[in-house]
């Protein structure tokens, strides 16, 4: 579905992501943990070219063609883009669309989509993340909840192979982490692929099917969420698991 190998990027001196390889299967939820700096977000970004990684390749089912990130053509990098989507922590909605245009927008302006089409499309995509009511009204009248929702109805709508969701929930009040994580498993259900970087354990532990531990631009352990959960054989892993639970008083995941 999707390959990536030997991802490599650097900031100035600071090596970010030190080799990063990732074999995606159809319908896979991949769940990414790791701690804040260990580069999680940078992989993503690299992944759609939202930032040019310094080495490393890509391949994704559809052509199989092998995209070396570093050099990838303009051409290349549409064509990964149009099979792929993102949502954001900070949803990076357009503040002066409505929530039915802010769904619209990559139908119509990536995909071509007629507006007639897009406008059905996205009209069942808002109902699809119980929206319906809110269609017309903008971002600023939306709660973090609602508007992260459109976040993911916009990517859903793009009918993508993969979605790839940064923290999609770390930037919530608590009471609203809910109903987004309701709608990830919903996503998960239809059987999109998802890679998601997330702090939500119980979360990993219940959708995902793998599960990456990164840390400092490695992917230090990966396996089942079974085995990183209960059984992970890295000291890091052990450690950041551990310190995490306490912090959330999660002692019994
Ligand atoms: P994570 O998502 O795991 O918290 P990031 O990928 O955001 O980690 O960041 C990894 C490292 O790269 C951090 O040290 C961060 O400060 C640095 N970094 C990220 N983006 C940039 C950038 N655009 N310019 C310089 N340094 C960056
Ligand atoms: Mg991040």
């Amino acid at each position: 579905m999707i390959t990536l190998n030997q991802v490599r990027k650097k900031f100035r001196e600071q090596e970010v992501l030190k080799g990063i390889s990732l074999q995606v299967k159809k319908g896979d939820v991949v769940a990414i943990l790791g701690p804040s700096g260990s580069g999680k977000t940078t992989f993503l970004r690299c992944i759609n070219f939202l930032e040019r990684a310094d080495g490393g390749t890509l391949m994704m089912n559809h052509d199989n063609k092998i995209i070396n990130l570093a050099t990838a053509s303009p051409k290349e990098i549409l064509s990964v883009r149009r099979k792929t989507a993102f949502v954001f922590q900070n949803y990076n909605l357009f503040k002066n669309k409505t929530s039915l245009e802010n769904i619209m927008e990559g139908l119509v302006t990536a995909r071509s989509v007629k507006y007639d089409e897009a406008k059905k499309k996205a009209e069942e995509a808002l109902a699809w993340v119980g929206l319906s009511a809110k269609r017309d009204v903008y971002p600023c009248q939306l709660s973090g909840g609602q508007q992260q929702r459109i976040g993911i109805a916009r990517a859903v709508v793009l009918d993508p192979e993969i979605i790839l969701f940064d923290e999609p929930t770390s930037a919530l009040d608590p009471e609203l982490v809910g109903e987004v994580l309701e709608v990830l498993r919903k996503v998960a259900r239809q059987g999109i692929t998802m890679i998601v970087v997330t702090h939500e354990m119980g979360f990993a532990q219940e959708v995902s099917n793998k599960v990456i531990f990164m840390d400092q631009g490695v992917i230090v352990e990966e396996g089942t969420p079974k085995k990183i959960f209960t059984n992970p054989t890295e000291e890091r892993t052990k450690k950041f698991l551990s310190r995490f639970m306490e912090t959330n008083n999660m002692y019994y995941i």
